[in-house]
């Protein structure tokens, strides 16, 4: 590859929060190789470097990826990520989730790539009680999404003894906005976050957003979700990967701003950024929803620097409007 550019393995960097990732690569000047089987990645979101089309359970196939492209780190995205699709399909989740993560060690272990970052979720600590969530929280999952993600954090553990694979695990909390200049953005078939249902709910059309519980021990009686700008999840990609290039150590770390906003709340900023109301009505809660998630991420501010450069909730919500107003317009 060119250069003397760092060439680092993204899988699923045809994804929504891969592809920020590899967006923030390049500019810092890291030349990704996007590895994603194009099962909901978007070709046109590969635009910063190579793309192969690939299993993430196919170890062998990961092993020629590495090798051809020299890649000396990986970026792990390519994964399920619906809570409420691994309530309907566990087995998929832990096929692929879990899958996934042993063909990474094994291509890993067979070539030199001994630094990984992982992406990982809020949704291994469960419904812990506690807020905000610190790492130290106890990891208990309450849906296979959770779950597998946490048996992949595990098996990158293990790993480290076995064959000193080095990973930063990063929990996301609920990723959300777009890139500022909207050429990348959320595009999920069919769609089940809320930040995209409520811009959609404040369009023009019929489509009236669910809302999914409102007797919650919460404030408004709607749960409360730690929204964090996707753009800021990639740049905590970047600071990670130099930490483990540099020869830091393995970690787990929280992303996420650290406040809470509910549903409602929610609804109202898109209703704010759109200048129209948005259609909303009541619905019985969604198996699987913890009642609150926020993250205490004061431990990736003082091992890595990180700063959530877009933690105003109406910052995050434009750009999934500019986003949506663009993807309505193609
Ligand atoms: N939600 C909702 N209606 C929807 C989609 C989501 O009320 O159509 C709620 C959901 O119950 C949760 C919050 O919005 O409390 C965030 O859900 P999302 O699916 O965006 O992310 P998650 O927290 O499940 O990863």
């Amino acid at each position: 590859m060119a250069g003397d550019r760092v060439n680092v393995l993204v899988t699923g960097g045809a994804g929504y929060v891969g592809a920020h990732a590899c967006k923030a690569l390049a500019e810092a000047g890291f030349q990704p190789v996007v590895y994603d089987d194009f099962s909901r990645g978007h070709r046109d979101f590969v635009r910063w470097g190579p793309a192969i089309e690939g299993d993430v359970r196919n170890a062998e196939a990961l092993e020629t990826a590495i090798r051809t492209h020299s890649a000396q780190a990986i970026l792990h995205f390519a994964a399920k990520a619906e809570v409420a699709e691994s309530l309907q399909a566990p087995a998929l989740y832990f096929d692929v989730n879990i899958g996934g993560a042993v063909a990474i060690v094994q291509a890993a272990a067979a070539t030199d790539v001994r630094s990984l970052i992982f992406s990982s979720t809020c949704a291994v600590y469960g419904a812990p009680g506690v807020s905000p969530i610190p790492e130290s929280a106890p990891r208990q999952p309450i849906n296979p999404y959770g779950f597998s993600k946490l048996a992949a954090e595990r098996l990158f553990q293990d790993a480290e003894s076995a064959h000193g694979l080095r990973t930063i695990a990063l929990r996301y909390f609920n990723a959300a906005g777009a890139e500022p200049e909207a050429t990348i953005g959320e595009r999920h078939s069919p769609e089940t976050h809320l930040i995209p249902l409520a811009i959609r709910a404040a369009m023009p059309g019929d489509f009236t957003l669910q809302i999914f519980g409102e007797d919650y021990p919460t404030p408004d009686g709607t749960p409360l979700r730690d929204y964090v700008h996707v753009a800021d999840l990639a740049a905590a990609h970047v600071l990670a990967l130099r930490r483990l290039l540099g020869g830091g150590g393995s970690a787990a770390f929280n992303l996420g701003v650290g406040r809470g906003y509910s549903v409602k709340e929610i609804v109202a900023a898109a209703a704010s950024v759109a200048g129209r109301p948005a259609r909303a009505r009541s619905a019985p809660r969604r198996a699987g929803d913890p009642p609150e998630l926020v993250a205490d991420a004061s431990a990736v501010k003082a091992a890595l620097g990180w700063r959530p450069a877009h933690a105003d909730i109406l910052d995050i919500v434009g750009d999934a409007y500019r986003w949506a107003m663009r993807e309505a317009a193609a």
